[in-house]
Parts: structure tokens; C-alpha cells; sequence
């Protein structure tokens, strides 16, 4: 028996191995293949389309977890063995013709034109993705579609590449201690690490992001500071990595790729299905954003020029604005440790979201695991006694493990008919070291707040239609139910549930909180100017560029309004910016979301802020109109629902300390 085979809610990890992956997908393929040609051949192919992939969503969910969380070479070898064939299989469906007039088809007929709720999204959304994989197209204009899309990955790839490559290829060795001077010790360390295994004598620095940034932030000598920064932001914009003409190949055939689909632009292409939904949008949007920030963003430039005593140039920025916080706040996010064991955080979180959503979160023991430092909860709703869903934590660095923090789902059920939902979190967290408890940092505990919303996300999901469920939303809506979890870590009741000294028990002090509280909002405007500017340049060079002008010149003008300091003429970040260009479409139009999302996350709060951070009637509205919905609704209307009106900026201004 293959354990991947079939799906079990009490997932066999104990059993999985790189011997039953191969086999295990072949079949589910094979199987899928076989469910493909049942959703052709049904009159109402909805509901067929709806689960064609179910089990083999779930044997692939399990082996990239496996991939994630305790790999073997032989797994890897295994799981990247199976993974050309599992993502060939899935681009194939929005291409498959007998899909697409069975669609159309059924589309047409009295039932397809009457249908209502979920399945009318559904219907709606499936033939809206398969036009923009150019189901409508005649013969020439998919032929002309499918090579737009291997030059566009060869180019990404390639885009990526060079800056990998590019970076890589630079470093300054420093064999005198001089030029060291203002670096902590950790960061003399690493430099003196990094000498040595290149085999050098000194200290070497690179540009990778630990280096750059302590040089930026802490290293004394202007001239270091200088030759370093302008290393990292001509990356890949001359010489054998230059990424000039992919960057124009790159936006040339995403225009002409969204034009052969009837699109003006790129991002009207990417955004048709996100909240957004058009790039004239997120362009206004981001407009707005920058018109309330820019006043305080002038005031805290000057603040930092008159604080450092001259002016200043790109390269300074970082390392004056560091002297000055140190100067404004003595604060050091290292003493807040102790008040953060690890179970306590977690228990604490349970606690708070229980009340407020009118759960019930247990331990449980009987579900086989991948490793002892794993544990296990069900989700129960506390009024039914309802078994909503279960889930597994992985909250510790292995060196079997991928690093960051995640969410994942593994089993989409239906709990209103005894099929419970699945999902996991993981994070790489601080350790438990010398018998003391797990001891986190604010931003652990509200890592695992963020994680856990995504995972409410799916569990509380109540959507008929399984591809419409849970986290499987836009894009710029899927970190709402994540990031307004972030704000329970900031409210001093909701704080004092889970910090508590692991000694002591003593809740964190006052005047630390407020000390917390204000550096926070230290130089919020240019962090959030920082983060519009490379939303504009994004939607600028995806709907502005006139397909002549250098491009790395036309991001220069973009990005000036938006720095602290006046940019050189050879500027070129833009050469270097993966998030853009190192995917077919990846982040491309899109980096507007992260402020989108914070938008929506701080706006939300509000109701909280204003009818209780433990409201209990809110909470539940806040898991009835957007945690159980998914995507089964435009996200536009699900907010509305929730908050009676549209997202406002006002909050998250608010917030950041940027308005009274
Ligand atoms: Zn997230």
C-alpha cells in the first residue's frame, strides 16, 4: 500500500518515503487524467472540474511538505523527480479544449445561465482563466501566446540569473581594521568568516543582505559606505550580467502578451482577477497613499539632515537614521525576550481567538507526525461542538527544514457534512536553549498571530465549491486574515494574555510597551515611501513606458520622488529588481499589494478598535462575512459586508504615525 495513494485526514507522515513518491504520482496522474475526461464528458462539468485534482492535490500537498520539513537527498531527489510532470499537468488544464467546450457548453444552457452564488463564481472564473490562457484565441494566436510564454520564462530566468550571478561577483576585502570601524561585532565576524572561506586573509564584505546592510547601517567611513552602495544598485546593469535588454525584452512581450488577449496593459491583465481589478486602480490608490505621506516624509528627511548636521547623500541615510533612533529611543527589542516563552505566546493566542471567534483550540496526541517537536490541535466550534478542522506546528529550525514561516493546507473539507479541514504552521523561531523555555522576540509572536490567521483562514472556511475555499483568494486580499492578527500583538489587553515573564510571570512593564509603541513609528513615512515608489515604478514601466526610453533611466525619474536623498545618474536598482523580473509574472503589477494589504488589515481593526479588541460580536461577523467565505464572493463585496463601506488609508496612517 502506498500511504500517498488515498486521502487521510490522519496524514500517515510516519510512513511517507521517497520510495512512495514517484509511483504515487504516476498513479494520481494517471488517475487525474482519467477524472479530466469525466469533467469533458459531463453535461454539468462543474462539480467534476471542482475535485478532478483532488488526490492528487493532496499527495503532492504532503510530498512538498515533506520537501519542507524533513528532507532526505533521496526525498529531494524524488520530489524534484515529480515536480516537471505535476506542473505540466496543470498547466495543460486551462488548455484543454474538450474542457473548454464542455464549459462553454454547459454555459449556455438554462442551468448555466441560472446559476447562482458559488458556482456562478466558479463558472465565471474558470472561462475567465482559460481566455487568459487564450482559450478564445484562433490558431495563429495561440501559437504566437505559447512562444510569448517560453521567451517571457526564458527571459525571467535568465533576468534572475544575472543578478544571482552579479552579485555574487563582487566584494571589497579590507585587510586593516580601520575601515571596520562602527561595525558590531557580529558583523565583523561575518565579514571575517566570509574571508575565510574564500581562503583570504582580512575581512570581506558582500552584497548579499546581511553584509550590505550592516555596512549601510553601522560602518563609519562615508567612502566604504558609498563604494559599497553603488556596487549594489548598478547590480546587473553593465558588463557580462547586464539585464538592460531583458528588462525591455521582459515589459515588451508582457505588453504584447496582454494585448493578444485583449487587454490595454500588462497590469489590467494581472489584476482583472484581483481586488484591484484594473492598474489605473492600484495606480490611484497608491497615488493617494503617497499624497498623505509625503509631507511627513519631508519633515522626517530634514529631522535626520538637521540631526546629522549636513547634508546628505543616498548612502548615509541608513547609517544617520540608525545614530538618531539610537538617540530617540533607548530601546533594544532583545529585552523583551523573557516576556515571550514560546507556549505561553501560543496559548495565550488560543485563548484570545477563541473568545473572539468562538472557537475551541485543543492539543491533541493521536495524529502521527514528522518529527517529536511537532504538535497537533483540533479546532472546534465552542456553541456546536463541531469538529471544524485540525492542524499540525513546527515552530523550530532543523537542518532538515526550509527557513521562513508558512502556512499550508492540506485537506479542503466540508466540516458542515463531518469532513473536518487540514492545514499546518511553521516558522523557524527561536530555540529553547540551557533548560530556559523557548524565549521569542515581539516579531516571533507576531509571526506566529500572522501565521495562524491564514491558517483560521482555511479552517473556518465554509465554501460548497472546494476550489473556492479557504486561502484560495486574489492575491491582494490573502493577507488580510493574516496581518490584522498582528494587531492583537499591539493591544496592551490582548498583550498581557500571552506575555508574561517566564520567571516572574510579571506582564511587560509600561513604560516599555510605550517605549515599543514609539519605535515603531520611527521614520514611517520613508519606510512607506520606499514601499510606494517601487509600487509606482512597478505599474509605471507595466502601463507608462512608451517601449523606447531606456528603461533604467525612466525608473531613475520614477524612483527620485521617493528617496531620501538625490540619486546618481548611473542609478539602475531596477536592473536588479527580482520581484519584478524573475518570473513570468511573479510579483510583476503587483507590488502594490503589500501596502494594499496593510490597508485593508489596519482599516478592518478598526471595527475591533472601536467595539472592543475582544468583541465577540464582531468576531464572529469577522469569521462569518470573511473567514468562511474564501473566495466565494468578489473580495470587494466581502469587505464591504464586514465593514458596511470600502477600505479607507485613513487607519493604517494612523498607525504608521503619520497623521494626528
Ligand atoms: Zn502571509
Amino acid at each position: 500500500m502506498n500511504p500517498l495513494t488515498e486521502i487521510k485526514f490522519k496524514v500517515p507522515f510516519d510512513q511517507v518515503g521517497a520510495a512512495h513518491v514517484e509511483p504515487a504520482v504516476d498513479e494520481l496522474l494517471a488517475d487525474a487524467n482519467l477524472s479530466v475526461q469525466a469533467a469533458v464528458a459531463d453535461p454539468n462539468p462543474l462539480h467534476a472540474i471542482d475535485i478532478m485534482t483532488e488526490r492528487l492535490d493532496f499527495a503532492l500537498g504532503v510530498i512538498r511538505h515533506v520537501e519542507s520539513v524533513a528532507t532526505t537527498p533521496a526525498f529531494r531527489a524524488a520530489f524534484n523527480a515529480v515536480q516537471p510532470k505535476a506542473s505540466a499537468f496543470y498547466s495543460s488544464i486551462p488548455l484543454n479544449e474538450g474542457l473548454w467546450k464542455a464549459l462553454k457548453n454547459y454555459a449556455a444552457t438554462e442551468e448555466g445561465r441560472s446559476l447562482k452564488g458559488s458556482y456562478h463564481r466558479f463558472l465565471t472564473k474558470t472561462i475567465d482563466t482559460f481566455k487568459r490562457h487564450g482559450a478564445d484565441l484562433d490558431a495563429a494566436g495561440k501559437a504566437r501566446l505559447k512562444e510569448i510564454d517560453v521567451a517571457l520564462s526564458e527571459a525571467t530566468t535568465k533576468f534572475a540569473e544575472h543578478v544571482l550571478d552579479a552579485t555574487n561577483a563582487w566584494e571589497l576585502v579590507v585587510t586593516d581594521e580601520a575601515p571596520l570601524k562602527g561595525l558590531p561585532p557580529s558583523a565583523i565576524a561575518m565579514a571575517r568568516a566570509a574571508a575565510e572561506s574564500k581562503g583570504v586573509a582580512g575581512w570581506r564584505f558582500t552584497l548579499q543582505g546581511p553584509s550590505y546592510t550592516a555596512v549601510m547601517t553601522y560602518l563609519d567611513d562615508a567612502r566604504v559606505r558609498e563604494q559599497v552602495w553603488r556596487a549594489y544598485n548598478t547590480r546587473a546593469a553593465s558588463g557580462p550580467h547586464d539585464n538592460r535588454g531583458l528588462l525591455v525584452k521582459i515589459l515588451q512581450l508582457r505588453n504584447e502578451k496582454a494585448k493578444l488577449l485583449g487587454f490595454r496593459d500588462f497590469s489590467d491583465l494581472v489584476l482583472d482577477d484581483r481586488m484591484a481589478h484594473t492598474g489605473e486602480r492600484a495606480q490611484n490608490f497608491l497615488r493617494d497613499l503617497r499624497e498623505k505621506t509625503e509631507k511627513r516624509f519631508r519633515e522626517e528627511n530634514q529631522e535626520l539632515e538637521t540631526f546629522a548636521g549636513k547634508k546628505l547623500e543616498p548612502w548615509d541615510i541608513g547609517y544617520w537614521a540608525e545614530k538618531q533612533r539610537a538617540a530617540l529611543y533607548d530601546f533594544d527589542e532583545e529585552v523583551l525576550r523573557p516576556y515571550f516563552p514560546l507556549d505561553r505566546v501560543v496559548s495565550g493566542m488560543f485563548e484570545i481567538f477563541g473568545r473572539i471567534l468562538g472557537i475551541r483550540v485543543t492539543e491533541v496526541k493521536d495524529m502521527p507526525a514528522w518529527d517529536p517537536a511537532v504538535k497537533t490541535f483540533e479546532v472546534r466550534d465552542a456553541a456546536s461542538d463541531a469538529h471544524l478542522g485540525s492542524f499540525y506546528t513546527d515552530w523550530y529550525p532543523r537542518e532538515n527544514k526550509r527557513g521562513g514561516a508558512w502556512m499550508d493546507s492540506l485537506i479542503t473539507g466540508d466540516p458542515g457534512h463531518g469532513r473536518p479541514h487540514l492545514g499546518l504552521i511553521c516558522g523557524n523561531l527561536t530555540p529553547p536553549v540551557n533548560g530556559k523555555p523557548a524565549l521569542l522576540t515581539h516579531r516571533e509572536a507576531e509571526t506566529i498571530f500572522h501565521e495562524f490567521g491564514h491558517l483560521l483562514h482555511h479552517l473556518l472556511s465554509r465554501v460548497e465549491v472546494r476550489s473556492l475555499a479557504g486561502t484560495s483568494v486574489a492575491w491582494d486580499f490573502v493577507e488580510l486574515p493574516s496581518q490584522i492578527m498582528e494587531n492583537w500583538c499591539w493591544e496592551r489587553e490582548a498583550l498581557d494574555l500571552l506575555a508574561r515573564h517566564w520567571e516572574t510571570g510579571e506582564h511587560i512593564p509600561n513604560d516599555l510597551f510605550e517605549k515599543m509603541k514609539r519605535a515603531k513609528t520611527f521614520r514611517a513615512a520613508n519606510a512607506q515611501m520606499r514601499q510606494l515608489g517601487f509600487g509606482f515604478v512597478d505599474l509605471a514601466l507595466h502601463r507608462e513606458w512608451d517601449g523606447k526610453e531606456d528603461p533604467v533611466v525612466f525608473a531613475r525619474r520614477m524612483l527620485q520622488p521617493f528617496a531620501a536623498a538625490p540619486i546618481p545618474e548611473d542609478y539602475a536598482m531596477i536592473t536588479g529588481f527580482t520581484h519584478l523580473f524573475s518570473s513570468p509574472v511573479g510579483y510583476g503589477a503587483g507590488y502594490y499589494s503589500y501596502k494594499w494589504a496593510e490597508v485593508l488589515d489596519a482599516d478592518a481593526f478598526t471595527r475591533f478598535r472601536k467595539e472592543g479588541v475582544f468583541s465577540e460580536a464582531v468576531g464572529r461577523d469577522y469569521r462569518d462575512k470573511i473567514l468562511a467565505r474564501g473566495d466565494s464572493q468578489d473580495p470587494a463585496e466581502l469587505y464591504r459586508s464586514f465593514m458596511g463601506r470600502d477600505p479607507d488609508p485613513q487607519a493604517l496612517l494612523e498607525r504608521a504615525g503619520l497623521v494626528g
